[in-house]
């Protein structure tokens, strides 16, 4: 028997609908790309939202058409965005930190018709427009007096096309289960892959993430994604907000640790979210200048894993909860978030610590389980690690073209590629990506671990480990690291420091000094280009072992 409930179907217009008709002052503030404070409002967003889709309609874009959009954090990479996806065309994200080869095969394969970009990009879109073949004309997110100068043809002013609209327009009549969103992953092998959204799967993962115990944002709350909205939907946050009708806090272009500071505390956020990067360039900042975050309750830390020290000091030093989470491109991207259970609340501080630096639970629409290389589930026990699986409404099927073939096994798991744990209460903890993980004498190290481990001490920016070639060992860990500023850390004094933190045969073989570790365009340690570089390199331990 079927239930006799509406058949609402779950759009993302439905959600911006609802910020304009129940949360229409609330206001959404931009550092904008030209540099001074800009304040709207849903309703305002929703109106222009609605005009760009009537904009975007009249330069010949249809329903299911992509539409790329190239933009920092603003209000009008959010009007872009809902009024590509309103009007039933999918709203490509293009990440700017990818190289010109990259962008033009990404492009090319997603057949983009406009490209939307902010004046800051306007040379890395001319640097590949004789290579996009496709692309009908370029949209410049501004206004007439700050448009550029540049070569490319068919250029049209964001706000001259929104301004000449009524906003008179009905959201496209779309299934839910029509593409909205396209994002590709940075995979380290083969060609980029485009995960496509559907209006469900960002609905529900948008009620998930509003979930007490995930993002959980009320509408009190005022929210500062410093993740960028081409990193996997802003962590969701683009779509949870208005959902709940939180004040939105756009940082643009400047995510360094005082401009994120100072939007921080003007605009009292209570909940943040970034990779761990930009928490140390905030950080940084707090220490120099003696500076306190009470408004702030909650920062959301993901995409790489986050240092224990890291958490240690925003708990101990600033009063602010820290919520561990990791997700990926393909899961829209939330998978788990480290919220307490009952009773650790209480616990002793460094057994807290013990909780939070693992990832965290599933939240409701995750399935999860980790298996050995024959696909045998292991068990939860927190100890044994292994292919992390997931699978839910909003965790992709397959990628945009059906690249990368079939990507599920018969019972519709998808294999992230991660290493983890799981343990009895369900919090996970990621030990490695599965091309990271250190082999050493049959057994596995976790790169992770002794990189979490290294930044603990005080005179360590940042760390990597890669995995050496050891005659005996197959493996054995090589520990890379960036010193402070003004500090001269030995490899005696760094060894010394994580004694005892791990397991003894865990213990890098050897410690270099580099004034950089290369990241990749979503802020991750390039391990493929750190092999690269010490491909060559001979440990001690193996010269004495030869
Ligand atoms: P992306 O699709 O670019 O968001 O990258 C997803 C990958 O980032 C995951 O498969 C993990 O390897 C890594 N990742 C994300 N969050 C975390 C985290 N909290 N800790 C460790 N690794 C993470």
């Amino acid at each position: 028997m079927k239930g006799l409930m509406q058949d609402w179907p779950l759009t993302v217009m439905s959600i911006i609908d609802h910020a304009k008709r129940f949360h229409g002052e609330r206001e959404v503030v931009t550092r904008t790309v030209e540099g001074p404070i800009h304040r709207t409002t849903y309703a305002d967003i929703h109106l222009r939202a609605r005009k760009t889709a009537q904009a975007l309609t009249k330069l010949g874009v249809k329903q299911g058409d992509m539409v790329a959009t190239m933009a920092w954090n603003t209000y009008r990479h959010m009007e872009a965005w809902y009024g590509i996806m309103g009007m039933g065309a999918v709203c490509h994200t293009l990440n700017p930190r990818l190289f010109a080869e990259q962008l033009t095969y990404i492009i090319n394969h997603a057949e983009d018709k406009f490209i939307i970009f902010d004046t800051s990009f306007v040379p890395v879109i001319e640097a590949v427009a004789d290579t996009i073949p496709n692309v009908k004309g370029f949209i410049i997110l501004t206004d007439k007096a700050h448009m550029p100068e540049t070569k490319l043809k068919n250029v049209y002013c964001f706000d001259d096309l929104v301004e000449a609209e009524d906003g008179n327009f009905d959201w496209a009549d779309v299934d839910e289960n029509d593409a909205c969103g396209l994002c590709y992953t940075s995979g380290t092998t083969g060609n980029p892959k485009g995960v496509l959204y559907s209006h469900r799967s960002n609905v529900l993962h948008a009620l998930a993430a509003n979930s007490a115990d995930a993002i959980g944002l009320r509408s009190v709350d005022a929210i500062m994604p410093v993740v960028p909205m081409f990193h996997a939907n802003a962590w969701a946050i683009t779509f949870a907000a208005p959902a709940a009708g939180a004040k939105i806090v756009m940082p643009g272009a400047q995510m360094d640790g005082a401009s994120i500071y100072e939007l921080l505390d003007t605009e009292q956020v209570t909940t943040t979210a970034a990779v761990p990067t930009v928490w140390l360039m905030l950080l940084g900042h707090l220490e120099k200048t003696g500076a306190k975050l009470p408004a702030l309750n909650k920062v959301v830390i993901g995409g790489s894993a986050a240092p224990r020290s890291m958490i240690e000091t925003f708990e101990r030093d600033y009063d602010v909860t820290v919520m561990h989470a990791w997700g990926m491109t393909e899961l829209s991207p939330m998978g788990t978030l480290g919220a307490f259970k009952a009773g650790m609340e209480d616990l002793p501080f460094e057994k807290k610590l013990d909780i939070k630096v693992k990832q965290g639970r599933a939240i409701y629409t995750v399935e999860m389980k980790i298996t050995d290389d024959d696909g045998k589930e292991l068990p939860n026990d927190g100890v044994a690690f292994g292919h992390l699986m997931v699978r839910g409404p909003a965790v992709a099927a397959s990628y945009l073209k059906g690249e990368g073939g079939q990507i599920l096994d018969e019972d519709g798991w998808f294999d992230t590629g991660d290493v983890a744990t799981l343990d009895p209460l369900g919090f996970m903890q990621i030990t490695d990506r599965a091309k990271d993980v250190i082999k050493s004498g049959g057994e596995w190290i976790s790169s992770i671990e002794l990189e979490n481990t290294a930044v603990g001490h005080p005179e360590i920016v940042e760390a990597a480990v890669i995995g050496i070639v050891h005659p005996k060992w197959d493996e054995r860990p090589l520990l890379i690291v960036v010193p402070k500023p003004d500090t001269k850390p030995t490899k005696e004094s760094v060894l010394a420091f994580m004694e005892g933190k791990i397991a003894k045969w865990w213990m890098p073989d050897d410690v270099v000094f580099v004034d950089e570790i290369p990241h990749t365009a979503t802020g991750k340690i390039q391990k493929l280009a750190l092999r690269e570089k010490f491909k060559d390199y001979k440990l001690p331990s193996a010269s004495a072992a030869e």
